[in-house]
């Protein structure tokens, strides 16, 4: 089959670490019978530099018109005085904006060879630990109505404060105010719920939902909506509720206990970065963010590192696994995703390692090393 990938390379190690990802996947091409067709894109620091914004209308379209986006990262230090708008940064966010990429995975999963590198004790975490994090990433807090000077000592409101019963007499509205509001509809609730059951469907069949459905309205309505879900179309995936906080607790105490979780935007993004600490080492944690159907867009977690930038320093598995997702989960090649994920096994427990996981008595390589010998082993 052919493939189309429209390929962003970014900002500071984004290049050096995408290489290495498009030789897995040329490699993978040749052992499976595939062609996989690039086209090199501008975006973040780099599009800045030749169009002055991060993400030009070419990006976008060319970007939608292929069959997944692949990107290394971006952020540069030397826009780092630009307005909100105009950082490398907002390349990431438009082009989830524009995609309507609704559904970060975010899986956390630590090989049998790094355990070492974790934080956590060895027997909490020993044996396999694989937890795939599902995140609403288009509603929510984030891109619920923000206001701040709404309301200056009780004098003024907009829209929505003046919806509120504000003269509550107790005191409270005084100073300078400022607020966000976390809203969910159904539709959005049901969008990522299908997401996340069906990704409990393809692993362990068992679904955790995160909420703090003892005090917001939003969560009561998402716990109410995923125990619909499961009744009208998931009654063989086992669904469990916890609350946010205790989940915080839980990932440290016994992470295992988890396979998927599904949880809103801001709650997600703050229980994976938990999560991905536990595995030790940002450089090894790939993602995908998808859209309605097999549309997504896959990239490491890591940002642009800028002072590993040209150094041969950076660890490219992050994004190399990266690839292995857009295999999974976009061009629904399983025995090809499995090949790039058992070619890195087979490259740690060779004893190579770069120098963010190098430990006494392993071998030490560089970024274009690493990729090559990991190819090779696809
Ligand atoms: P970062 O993820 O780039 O770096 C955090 C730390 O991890 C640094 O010490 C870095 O050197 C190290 N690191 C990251 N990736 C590594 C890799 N593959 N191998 C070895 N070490 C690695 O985060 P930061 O320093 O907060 O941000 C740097 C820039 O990246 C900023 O401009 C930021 O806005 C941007 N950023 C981009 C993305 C993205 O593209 N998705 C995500 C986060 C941050």
């Amino acid at each position: 089959m052919n493939y189309n990938i429209a390929v962003i390379k970014g900002d500071g190690i984004g290049p050096e670490i995408t290489d290495q990802a498009l030789l897995a996947l040329d490699a993978t091409g040749t052992r499976f019978g595939h062609t996989f067709n690039y086209e090199f894109l501008l975006g973040g620091g780099a599009a800045l530099d030749v169009h002055g914004i991060p993400l030009p209308d070419e990006t976008i379209e060319k970007s939608r018109a292929s069959d997944a986006v692949f990107l290394g990262a971006v952020g540069d230090p030397k826009w780092d005085g630009e307005p909100g708008a105009n950082r490398p940064e907002m390349a990431i966010l438009g082009l989830r904006a524009e995609l309507g990429l609704f559904a970060n995975l975010r899986p956390a999963l630590i090989f049998e060879e790094l355990a070492d590198a974790s934080p956590i004790r060895p027997d909490i975490i020993s044996g396999s630990l694989d937890i795939l994090i599902v995140r609403e990433l288009n509603g929510g807090i984030y891109f619920g109505p923000k206001n701040t000077d709404a309301l200056t000592d009780g004098k003024t409101g907009d829209g929505v404060l003046a919806a509120l019963d504000l003269a509550d007499g107790k005191g409270r509205w005084t100073g300078t105010t400022a607020y966000d509001v976390e809203i969910y509809s159904e539709s959005e609730i049901r969008r990522i719920g299908k997401v996340a059951f069906e990704m409990a469907r393809k692993r362990g069949g068992r679904l955790m939902s995160v909420d703090k459905a003892n005090v917001l309205e939003c969560s009561r309505l998402w716990r109410g909506i995923m125990e619909d879900m499961r009744a009208a179309e998931y009654p063989d995936i086992e669904l469990d509720h916890m609350y946010v906080d205790n989940v915080t607790q839980q990932l440290i105490k016994n992470p295992k206990q988890f396979d998927v979780i599904v949880t809103s935007n801001m709650f997600g993004d703050i229980i994976s970065d938990e999560a991905s600490q536990i595995t030790g080492s940002i450089g090894m944690l790939p993602s995908a963010s998808l859209g309605e159907g097999s549309f997504g867009l896959y990239e490491p977690i890591h940002g642009s590192a800028p002072k590993y930038a040209g150094l041969d320093r950076a660890n490219p598995i992050a994004t190399i696994l990266s690839a292995a997702m857009m295999l999974r989960y976009s061009f629904s090649l399983a025995a090809e995703a499995d090949a790039i994920e058992g070619a890195v096994r087979k490259f740690l427990a060779a004893g190579y390692r770069t120098p963010d996981i190098m430990a006494a008595g392993f071998t030490e390589v560089g970024t274009a090393k690493a990729g090559e010998l990991i190819a090779s082993l696809v």
